[in-house]
């Protein structure tokens, strides 16, 4: 029974940070006692560039039942063969699960003593489970998975190669991509390996409720399966059930009250800002971004990297704007911006207008394709350089919007922010911050490669000698593709 956590990395953010986040060294193998047998961490392969650790358990069956819990769903005494004949020691299950929040309590919490700034980071994170008990199937792994962000590959494994015509067994073979934190990851996988196995290996008591609503924190209460993840998690157990379901609304109340959370991005902007101007620079940017969406005639715009949504907000005030789509790798920031868009209690007709998805601008996605504009307000900067040929290829290349608006801040014109040390990036999760030159070079690129013509326009005070705080580049389709030639031969 094992699953297999994979991360990859550069030589300034080397993907061996696993370790640190895992607190477990990369270069030992060890060995921990749970009550249902030995569960071990080793890496099979640790590298700047790849790092993968591995969560081995070796359940001993008879223990198991020896502490006279080895009962099938509803609490019933399996029959005495099943009991030592079953397939706990092979299958992903509750007991993974709980052998992952032993052996990784301080990562599932997303505490790093050695690395403080590490947890918060989403890592581009592979997680496998060869054999998944998964009742409900392939089907059910992606109803549960995809909405947290990960892209799913969940393959049904045959129950015997040699006799195909037997089928399936109900284990799958699961792989999850995506750009998360490894505490959710972690957490995710804590809730959802037992709701898919369906049975659980110990009694289910009222701390369980608690134990869910921990596990869940931030990602259950907006899950649209919640209630089957509830009740499966809790054995049934309808009062229990009950009772978590109730505690989520109030999560979910709660969180929509929290008006104190601030806004991530643009703090450092406005702060200094009012100081000097009237209008903040975070508001310039979303009206030179209006002004140029508005120039290319766009009606149907993707705000990628939708952050808290304050331009979907912007957006939906004109009705020239008529289907406004907001994407963002964190479901916190989604969660917030549905808040302030007050998407629940929106009108029919604005509310068929806007949608937030979640989604990572690092894959190709279907759901981006055939809008007239998209908008990356501040976002390459949160990518770390590695990543952005595959962010170009998913928005320039699968995506391929008419126009699409990219801003990122002047690195040069640092050296006027008061408030700001030598040195620093405006925001501690920039990974990169550009001069005007870096920022033309890159662009050029991009629209060389992909058939766009690019302008630059100076947002902010632009400085005769450094230049303006946020520079713009506004991208305009100009070759044909391929398919519109094609179709332009055959009618000609
Ligand atoms: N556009 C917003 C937010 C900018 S902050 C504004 O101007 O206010 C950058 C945003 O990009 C964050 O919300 C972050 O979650 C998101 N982000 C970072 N990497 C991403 C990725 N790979 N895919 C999608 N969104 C990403």
């Amino acid at each position: 029974m094992f699953l297999t956590i994979s991360t990859t990395g550069t030589a300034e953010r080397p993907a061996t940070d696993l370790g640190f986040l895992l607190h477990k060294h990369p270069d030992k193998a060890q060995a921990f006692s749970t009550s249902y047998g030995k569960a071990h961490v080793l890496y099979p392969e640790a590298s700047a560039e790849r790092c993968t650790a591995a969560l081995l358990l070796e359940v001993d069956a008879v223990a198991l039942v020896r502490r006279g819990k080895g009962k099938g769903r509803g609490g019933a005494p399996d029959a005495a063969l099943a009991q030592y004949v079953n397939d706990r020691p092979y299958a992903a299950s509750s007991l993974l699960a709980v052998a992952l929040s032993s052996v990784f309590s301080s990562a599932m919490k997303g505490t790093c003593q050695a690395k403080p700034d590490l947890p918060a980071r989403p890592l581009p994170l592979r997680v496998e489970v060869p054999a998944l008990p998964a009742r409900g199937g392939a089907e059910l792994v992606h109803k549960l998975f995809e909405p947290l962000g990960w892209t799913v590959t969940a393959a049904p494994v045959a129950l015997d190669t040699e006799f195909p015509e037997w089928g399936d067994s109900r284990y799958v073979s699961l792989v999850l991509d995506g750009e998360q934190r490894l505490a959710d990851a972690l957490r995710h996988l804590y809730v959802l390996l037992p709701v898919l196995d369906d049975a659980k290996h110990y009694w289910v008591a009222t701390d369980e409720v608690d134990k869910l609503l921990r596990a869940g924190e931030g990602w259950l209460s907006e899950h649209p399966e919640q209630k089957l993840i509830t009740s499966r998690y809790l054995s049934r157990r309808w009062s229990l059930t009950r009772q978590a379901m109730e505690r989520l609304e109030l999560v979910r109340l709660a969180e929509a009250d929290d008006s104190e959370v601030e806004e991530i991005d643009n703090a450092v902007d406005e702060q200094t800002d009012t100081e000097e101007k009237p209008v903040p620079l975070a508001v310039q940017r979303r009206d030179a971004i209006v002004a140029a969406l508005k120039a290319a005639d766009a009606a149907r715009v993707l705000d990628l990297g939708c952050g808290q949504g304050q331009l979907v907000q912007e957006l939906l005030r004109d009705p020239r704007f008529t289907e406004i789509v907001g994407v963002d790798v964190s479901m916190r920031a989604l969660t917030i911006a549905s808040r302030r868009l007050k998407l629940e209690r929106m009108g029919e007709r604005q509310a068929e207008r806007v949608k937030l998805v979640q989604g990572s601008l690092a894959y190709t996605d279907k759901r981006l394709k055939g809008y007239d504009a998209a908008v990356l307000c501040e976002v390459i900067e949160h990518l770390d350089l590695p990543r952005l040929p595959a962010l170009e290829y998913a928005v320039f290349g699968s995506a391929r919007p008419r126009t699409v608006i990219v801003t990122t801040p002047n690195v040069e014109y640092n050296v006027r922010w008061e408030t700001l040390p030598a040195g620093h990036v405006r925001h501690g999760d920039h990974r990169f911050e550009w001069t005007r030159e870096q920022f033309r070079a890159w662009a050029g690129e991009v629209a060389e490669r992909h058939g766009y013509g690019v302008q630059f326009v100076p947002v902010g005070p632009d400085d005769p000698e450094v230049g303006p705080p946020t520079q713009m580049a506004v991208f305009t389709a100009t070759a044909t593709t391929t398919a519109q030639r094609a179709k332009e031969e055959k009618a000609a």
